[in-house]
């Protein structure tokens, strides 16, 4: 139905009338059926306030970082705390410290993050503000599913490498991305494979990504972990950490904030 301003007046209500009995025109293909059979009125979506502004975020978000301390993440390689360095709001990468993830495991998930690769960046290719955010943690050191973090601003590399990649399965759509220096944000999407008991994949992951607001992975298929080597394949797992990765790229290293994540309670598998 078509709200129409009171002071639309005579005019609009001329306008609804036309848009009303051209909706009803439409004829269905059920006999006597009516309006309110297709009406679906339970279970009523739970209310959820949307962060105050751009960057707060929404009620029923897990933060993971708000620009305070690291007491949601551990180190990857021993799960001691996190050796990542929190100054003014924003979190560094430590390369000597490796890998950091979430204490906590997710399955199904939106998350936010923002990252920046520094002003004063150096290298060329895989080579210049690498980084990632491994959507499913399934190991140590760069184990599970990759979402390539990198300077991708006039920064040539192998498509499926490049920013906003799942790393060497999927480019992504375009690139959407900033100049050095600026902040850049991921909204994902993450649909946890599925697993029969004897470890057999059931269903795939699936992936989608907004960077900077731009769709860059829709639905994508994944066809196992991402790997630097080799052809990807599945490890059963039900639940995982989420990871951001410390490249050893020698290029000054980035930074983050403002990271939470949403649990998806029930996603449909095709
Ligand atoms: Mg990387």
């Amino acid at each position: 139905m078509i709200r129409l301003p009171v002071a639309a007046g005579l005019g609009g209500l001329t306008l609804f009338l036309a848009t009303s009995v051209m909706a009803q025109a439409v004829p269905s293909p059920t006999p006597g059926a009516k309006p309110q059979d297709t009406e679906q009125w339970t279970p009523v979506p739970p209310v959820v306030s949307p962060g105050a502004t751009s960057e707060a975020p929404p009620s029923d978000a897990i933060v993971l970082f708000d620009g305070k301390n690291l007491e949601q993440w551990v180190n990857t390689r021993d799960k001691t705390p996190a050796g990542w360095r929190v100054a003014n709001g924003v979190l560094t990468v430590e390369k000597k410290a490796g890998n950091i993830e979430t204490k906590r495991s997710f399955r199904n998930y939106q998350l936010h993050l923002e990252w920046r690769i520094p002003k004063d960046v150096t290298g060329t290719g895989q080579g210049r503000g690498n980084s990632g955010v491994f959507l499913a943690s399934t190991g140590p050191a760069d184990a599970g599913y990759e979402l390539q973090i990198l300077d991708s601003y006039q920064n040539e590399t192998y498509v499926n490498g490049q920013a906003g990649s799942l790393y060497k399965q999927a480019a992504p759509l375009v690139n959407a991305s900033r100049k050095p220096g600026e902040w850049q944000s991921y909204d994902v999407i993450w649909i946890a494979p599925t697993f029969a008991s004897d470890g057999k994949v059931t269903s795939p992951a699936r992936v989608s990504v907004l960077h900077n607001g731009v769709l860059i992975q829709n639905n994508t298929t994944l066809t196992g972990e991402t790997l630097y080597i080799g052809k990807p394949y599945y490890r059963s797992y039900v639940s995982a950490p989420i990871k951001l990765q410390a490249h050893g790229d020698p290029s000054p290293p980035l930074s983050f904030r403002n990271i939470w994540v949403r649990e998806l309670a029930a996603v449909a598998t095709p």
